[in-house]
């Protein structure tokens, strides 16, 4: 069973700050920033390319009103909703989950940088994503 099934099932403590009979929300354990926060279903799916529509969407939806209500408590000035997908986009627990990441300042800890492409020809992207498979 996954790190995050055990949590789901109690079998490991964790700090749940919501919780209903599909989604759970907790801490994250490293706090990249201060209330850095994980929503994910209880039934082990492994990415979001995996998660039934349905399901994503109430995942989303909690992720919504949790990242409001940080936002409020935490004092942030922002807020990062990501989810990574795969060990290449930096997936280190398999089972599916969003990362809220509230944010202060410039030092705050996260880093995401969209750096300039130098060779930004979208017209090969365009062709290959508008090519039947
Ligand atoms: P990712 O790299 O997107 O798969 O994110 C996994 C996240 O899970 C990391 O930010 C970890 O800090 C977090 N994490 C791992 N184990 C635990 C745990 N036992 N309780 C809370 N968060 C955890
Ligand atoms: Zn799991």
């Amino acid at each position: 069973m996954c790190i995050f099934c055990k949590i789901i099932n109690h079998e490991i403590p964790a700090s749940v700050l919501y919780e209903d009979e599909d989604v759970c929300a907790i801490l994250d354990i490293s706090q990249v920033t201060d209330g850095h926060t994980l929503v994910m279903p209880k039934e082990h799916v492994e990415n979001i390319l995996d998660c039934p529509p349905v399901l994503l969407s109430k995942i989303m939806s909690v992720a919504q009103t949790l990242s409001k209500d940080i936002l409020i408590k935490m004092n942030a000035k922002g807020i990062n909703v990501l989810t990574n997908a795969k060990p290449a986009a930096g997936q280190s627990v398999m089972h599916f989950h969003v990362h809220i990441l509230p944010r202060y300042d410039e030092n705050d800890r996260l880093i995401i940088e969209f750096k300039e492409n130098e060779n930004k020809d979208i017209s090969i992207a365009y062709q290959r994503l508008t090519k039947e498979l």
